[in-house]
């Protein structure tokens, strides 16, 4: 039966495929698809595994039988008997065979596939007590995973090429079956996985469309809706989905017409993606001649080439923490990041470099596992500039590592979260730390422009203070938001309220590019407002000339760009920034 589920449109386009559900704590297992002749070997792999587990709890029974019984918990030794009956059920096997043979899954995939299939048919168990071997099973196919861990696969391939159809074909034949990843939530780090994986499109049931996680999804440039509530307990896994990006809709089950007419749409987005693509080697010029600054938002050095591709002149934000994150404590040190920073710069073939620096906590903990949930506010908590001041060791590595590779490249220093003028200082004598301790041992740096976020109203408010100490301004309009509304940016039950085009906000953004631009100052915007299309012409009118955005977003906001005439757009932006309701004054209200 075909239904709907209404989220939060995160990024844009029509993905149809079928449906892997994840639960959020696997994500982080390999996702690819493997040859039909490595079939045996996989299989054999979770076989060899099992085994292995089912050897280490008969090991255990042996030592606990040479005990005494006061030596031996009672419930130890029925529990080892549900782990060896678990690993023993031919469900558990069959089932892994199933998605690797018919699937052509890798093992763990398979596997972690199978375990979410059987933990629903225990969450719908009547007895409590059976209710509860779900975590026994999790923790037999955590076992199976640790095993496999260091049994490789023999060739690990991503984004392998997808499979044709097997089984009742809803749609053209000659169409490849794409996979989307339906999962509860999802965190920063899971996304990075996510991003070198198969999958064509994502739902989760949590998050709000300016979280970490849309935006790194943003930043793939496929179909994905965020609080779509209840969505993972209603799909179930190889269910038929169409997500609609655009509208931030998930359908499960569609009926052919509504295939035929998503399918269309499909394609028509397609088409218009050829179009834009024109645009890529053609400078952003308004009509009335002003040069805008078109920058890439990155969260890896590997995302060069894409904003190269895109036609960025540079890139305007690289989020560093992406490269701390899921490290479970052993963060990169300074060569790393070194090594890391560099790819970036050499990877932009001599275009600016804009890195932050590292910008953890709140909805961007560095692994899953230290989600903070010891502190009521994280938000308002220990996060970005706050989190680097309170640790200067590791911020002085960071630190290094951007001014060595600044000798590679045009780089600029990004700092996030500021909102004290002792906060600034701080900052700028450890920068003059770093810049001694390569002094002191002979390493080469090359020269930065140091800039702030505006991202806290305090900030935005005492901008004489950012301006007497910062060579540039950009303004996070992701944050801003949150901070000025008082809007929770990745709790989907507060969305609804979190508004760009609030009166509040728009005097920030105004007064900060008017600020920067009566003294001289270079000011961007690198928050979610740079790339919307919708708010494109509202920015160039209030002045702004530099934008970073996903290098997906470039295309349609240089379209924009083309067709805009600012100082026709600067005295009806004055307006809608004065108005009370300045939405009933933008086009298309
Ligand atoms: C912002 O807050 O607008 C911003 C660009 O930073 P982040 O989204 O990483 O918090
Ligand atoms: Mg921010």
């Amino acid at each position: 039966m075909t239904f709907a589920v209404h989220g939060l449109p995160v990024a844009r386009g029509i993905a149809i495929g079928r449906a892997v559900l994840m639960a959020s704590s696997r994500v982080d297992v390999a996702h690819y698809f493997i040859q039909p002749e490595q079939v045996e070997s996989e299989i054999q792999r979770v076989r060899t595994s099992r085994n292995a587990v089912v050897e280490e709890i008969h090991r255990l029974q042996h030592t606990i039988s040479q005990m005494g019984p006061k030596e031996v918990p009672q419930e130890l030794t029925a529990l080892l008997d549900v782990h060896l009956m678990l690993l023993q059920d031919e469900d558990l096997i069959s089932g892994v065979k199933h998605w690797v043979i018919d699937r052509l899954y890798n093992a763990e995939w398979a596997l972690t596939t199978q375990l979410e299939i059987l933990s629903r048919q225990f969450d719908d168990m009547e007895d409590e007590y059976l209710r509860g071997r779900k975590a026994d099973l999790e923790q037999v196919a955590e076992r199976i995973l640790r095993h496999m861990q260091g049994v490789a696969s023999p060739i690990v391939q991503t984004g392998a090429p997808r499979r044709k159809p097997q089984q009742d074909l809803l749609l053209d034949d000659s169409m490849d079956v794409p996979l989307v990843m339906i999962a509860h939530d999802l965190s920063p780090a899971d996304m990075l996985h996510f991003k070198q994986s198969v999958f064509a499109g994502f739902v989760t049931d949590v998050g709000g469309r300016n979280s970490h996680t849309a935006i790194v999804a943003r930043s793939m440039d496929i179909p994905a809706v965020v609080g779509a509530r209840g969505a993972s307990n209603l799909v179930r896994q190889d269910d038929w989905i169409i997500i609609d990006g655009d509208a931030g809709v998930m359908i499960v089950d569609p009926s052919p017409i509504i295939l035929a007419e998503y399918g269309f749409k499909q394609r028509q987005g397609e088409l218009d993606r050829g179009r834009l693509s024109r645009l890529r080697h053609t400078p952003a010029i308004t009509l009335d001649g002003h040069k805008i600054e078109l920058l890439a938002n990155i969260e890896m050095p590997d995302d060069a080439p894409a904003a190269l591709i895109a036609g960025a002149v540079g890139v305007g934000l690289f989020r560093s923490e992406f490269l701390f994150m899921g490290r479970r404590g052993h963060l990169p040190d300074e060569e790393e990041q070194y090594q890391a920073y560099r790819r970036a710069v050499d990877g932009m073939e001599g275009l600016p470099v804009t890195i932050r620096t590292i910008d953890v906590g709140a909805d961007k903990p560095l692994d899953d596992t230290v989600r903070d949930i010891a502190h009521l506010n994280p938000a308002l908590g220990l996060r970005a500039i706050r989190w680097s001041l309170a640790d200067p060791a590791m911020f002085l590595t960071q630190l290094r590592a951007i001014l060595r590779a600044a000798a590679h490249g045009q780089v600029n220093m990004l700092i996030p979260m500021l909102a004290h003028a002792s906060e600034i200082r701080q900052t700028l004598s450890l920068i003059d730390f770093a810049r001694a301790e390569l002094d002191n041992r002979g390493i080469a740096y090359g020269p930065i422009k140091l800039g702030a976020m505006i991202e806290i109203p305090a900030a935005a408010l005492t901008l004489k203070i950012f301006l007497k100490y910062f060579d540039f301004l950009s303004i996070g309009t992701n944050d801003l938001i949150q901070y000025t509304l008082a809007i929770d940016r990745s709790d989907e039950s507060v969305a609804h309220l979190y508004d760009p085009l609030h009166p509040a906000v728009l005097h920030l953004v105004a007064r900060t590019i008017d600020e920067c631009n009566a003294q001289g100052k270079g000011v961007s915007v690198c928050g979610e407002m740079a790339g919307d299309v919708s708010l494109t012409r509202l920015l160039l009118g209030l002045g702004l000339r530099s934008f970073s955005m996903h290098p997906a977003q470039i295309l349609a906001v240089k379209q924009e760009v083309l067709r805009a005439d600012s100082s026709r757009l600067a005295a009806w932006a004055r307006q809608v920034v004065e108005s009370d309701d300045p939405a009933s004054l933008m086009p298309g209200a």
